[in-house]
């Protein structure tokens, strides 16, 4: 079997990454790289194990996306309705589970297969009513998405016509692979729509350019006529969605906003050729502090570190 290479490559989170903070990128991107693996170097295993790290924010966004995976990709059983109705308290205990095991730091001797919280990790003091209202926004998005008309919708739709759940895939821009995760993909009336939950405090709408990536994904993928995709960002825990279209000049605006954002990224490298990254010199610290404050990399960061 050949060696694992970091090969380059573009996401929308990576960009997001890269636009935060250069020494973040570097970190996730670079330092990191292959500290899954319980040979590599202590400080790849380190910076590894703080990238897998999760704020409770996310960690609550990521069991309300958990458990809408669950719920469609068992919407066909025989047995759906039980499904629907254990959903919530089914999600509960696997986050009081995954609460307890990262209290305990089970998360330093398997950071690949037990997630971690941010707030453990770094000891910080936080009222049990926060941990309590941050599980009750997971189980307000679980109910009012059964509740919502998107999911009476997509539990009509039959098997052949759910095109992809949470499958990470990519397409190729000029040779660079473009990774996407949409969190739904579905055919419906002659048209392909792409769903992405959120569950931040942010306007649907703001996630036009997010969603334009995976509707690109849908262009390589499932039509090749731009006016057939839809794309829907949808927050359950507020019940608000945002719909978006995009034109044929619209996806070549998105293709070069991917194609500058890369060259971007490939500037501050060693040599771009081999995706190089040196020992991260090339890779500054924000300018101000505001993305220190969630940031995993804390206690490796020069700014506040060794
Ligand atoms: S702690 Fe701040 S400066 Fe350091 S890597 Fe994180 S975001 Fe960047």
């Amino acid at each position: 079997m050949s060696a694992l290479v970091n090969e380059f490559s573009w996401s929308h989170a990576r960009h997001e990454t890269f636009q935060a903070c250069l020494k973040r990128y570097y970190f996730a991107y670079y330092a990191s790289w292959g500290g899954w693996d319980p040979a590599a170097p202590a400080r790849a295993r380190e910076l590894y194990l703080l990238k897998r790290l999760s704020t409770r924010q996310q960690w609550a966004g990521h069991h309300a996306h958990q458990a809408i995976e669950f719920l469609l990709k068992n919407a066909r059983r025989a047995d759906a309705g039980d499904v629907a109705a254990t959903a919530e308290s089914r999600q509960l205990e696997i986050m009081r589970r995954e609460f307890r095991e990262s209290r305990a730091g089970a998360h330093r001797a398997d950071p690949v297969h037990v997630p971690g919280l941010f707030e453990h990790e770094y000891r910080l003091e936080i009222p049990p009513e926060e941990w309590k209202a941050v599980v009750g926004r997971t189980a307000q998005a679980i109910r009012r998405f059964l509740a919502s008309d998107v999911w009476r919708d997509l539990q009509g739709l039959p098997e052949d016509d759910l095109l992809a759940v949470e499958r990470r895939a990519h397409f190729t821009l000029d040779g660079l692979k473009v990774y996407a995760v949409p969190d739904l993909v579905v055919r419906r009336g002659g048209q392909v729509l792409v769903y992405d939950w959120k569950t931040g405090t942010a306007d649907p709408a703001t996630h036009r350019p997010q969603l334009g990536v995976y509707a690109l994904l849908a262009l390589d993928r499932w039509t090749a006529a731009p006016a057939e995709i839809e794309a829907i960002a949808y927050n359950p825990v507020l019940d608000r969605r945002a719909a978006f279209a995009y034109s044929a000049d619209d996806f070549e605006t998105l293709r070069d906003f991917i194609r500058d954002s890369a060259d971007e990224m490939l500037f501050p490298l060693e040599n771009p050729e081999t995706n190089d990254a040196g020992d991260g010199s090339n890779f500054d610290c924000a300018a101000d502090e505001t993305p220190c404050k969630t940031c995993p990399f804390l206690r490796a960061c020069p700014r506040w570190g060794p």
